[in-house]
């Protein structure tokens, strides 16, 4: 099987070739380090006041206001951590979602640790933060909220303006993820009212290990790294001049190319979903039917096990991802899945597949033949379909 149908665009990209060949310069010509003084290295500050620019104008705001970092994880650690020491006099309270990724939820669990209280505010059964609960956990000490802007398991999208509208009346600081939105959904960082944002070139057809935090002009935060003065001496260290340069162009590209990229991925993903739900029995869309990132699907398939569908249809060149903390080492199912109110078994059949601007209706077509196939193979191994079936009949 020599084919390969790549469906796990949250977990990473390939950077786009002009992506790459942007970058390719500031390897070999144009190494100057940005901070020496002679005209040589003029180009490759040059080169990053242009990436700065084009981030600032995607999110509608300054490039002063946009700090490069290694990327998604270093992003949040960075705006929860810091600020959280910052503001501590005024209050020692956080609020987020039970969803998180875990750049976010174990940030908090550290933050627990040095004396901070997080409320973990719930979801409804499709993934969308309950803002009730969120408007009665806000206390007179709470000083940050963090909502992702889209989850990156079932892909639903918060209300994020509505969000930031609550934060700034009552004069919370309101962070968010938008690792998997960024790229996909347009954002406007003054009309959502966001105060600090991650993202992260990975996830956007860039390079990995550069990404950037948003900080709101007047939000204290604190340095990130100490020594030199770059990223206004918040995050020193000589700037990683390639990879700023790969992922100013990956926005650019993004930018360019969000309307008409997103409609053909949403045509893909509902065309995926209305023929798997429609041709496999016994399963399930978790995750907003609509109010979804344009490339996410995420199923359950009930009596089987995710993992042992994953390996099958990486045995038919599929690749795709389940709803199992398989990076861990165990098998717990995915706080996410866990979370809209899944029991066990069923979050442990699921299986994400996340669609790039480069898949075609032809490999889709492939893929739902190989899942129908694969599913009822399994099916046909799983005593607890049997048990069913017959019970059932
Ligand atoms: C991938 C991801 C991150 C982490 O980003 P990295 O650049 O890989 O560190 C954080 N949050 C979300 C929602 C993500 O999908």
């Amino acid at each position: 099987m020599d084919r390969l149908i790549y469906l796990d665009h949250a977990a990473t990209t390939a950077a786009r070739p002009e992506v790459v060949e942007t970058m390719l310069p500031y390897f070999t010509e144009n190494y100057g380090n940005p901070s020496s003084v002679y005209k040589f290295s003029n180009t490759s500050k040059d080169a990053i006041v242009n990436a700065r620019a084009v981030i600032a104008k995607s999110l509608n705001t300054e490039p002063k206001d946009i700090y490069f970092t290694a990327g998604g994880s270093e992003s949040d650690n960075w705006a929860l951590k810091e600020t959280a020491r910052v503001y501590k006099d005024k209050g020692r309270h956080i609020i987020t979602s039970t969803i998180e990724h875990h750049a976010i939820l174990h940030t908090c669990e550290f933050l627990e640790k040095e004396g901070f209280e997080v409320t973990y505010v719930g979801v409804d059964e499709n993934g969308i933060i309950k803002m009730d609960e969120l408007k009665k956990a806000i206390r007179p000490d709470t000083i940050l909220i963090s909502v992702m802007f889209a989850n990156n398991e079932i892909g639903t999208i918060q209300p994020i303006k509505e969000i930031g509208a609550i934060a700034r009346e009552k004069g919370i600081l309101f962070h968010t993820d938008a690792v998997q939105a960024y790229g996909q959904l347009p954002i406007d960082v003054d009309d959502m009212n966001i105060d600090m944002l991650s993202a992260s070139g990975h996830k956007l057809n860039g390079p990995k290990g550069i990404g950037f935090l948003y900080i709101r002009k007047g939000i204290k935060i604190r340095n990130l790294i100490h020594g030199g003065g770059q990223e206004r001496a918040r995050r020193a260290g000589t700037e990683n001049v390639p990879g700023i340069v790969g992922l100013g162009k990956a926005v650019e590209i993004a930018v360019e190319t969000m309307a008409d990229r997103t409609r053909y991925e949403t045509e893909l993903r509902d065309y995926l979903i209305d023929r798997v739900l429609a041709e496999i029995p016994y399963t399930r869309l978790n995750g907003d039917r609509y109010n979804r990132l344009p490339n996410n699907v995420n199923f359950s398939f009930q009596f089987i096990e995710g993992e042992s569908l994953l390996i099958m249809l990486d045995m038919a060149g599929i690749c795709g991802s389940s709803g199992s903390a398989c990076t861990s080492g165990s098998l717990d199912p995915s706080h996410v899945l866990l979370g809209i109110g899944l029991p066990h078994e069923i979050a442990h059949g699921s299986l994400r597949l996340t669609l790039g601007h480069e898949n075609t209706k032809e490999e889709i077509d492939y893929v739902i033949d190989k899942l129908k196939e694969i599913v009822q193979r399994l099916r046909d191994m799983s005593p607890l379909y049997e048990d069913y079936m017959r019970k059932n009949r």
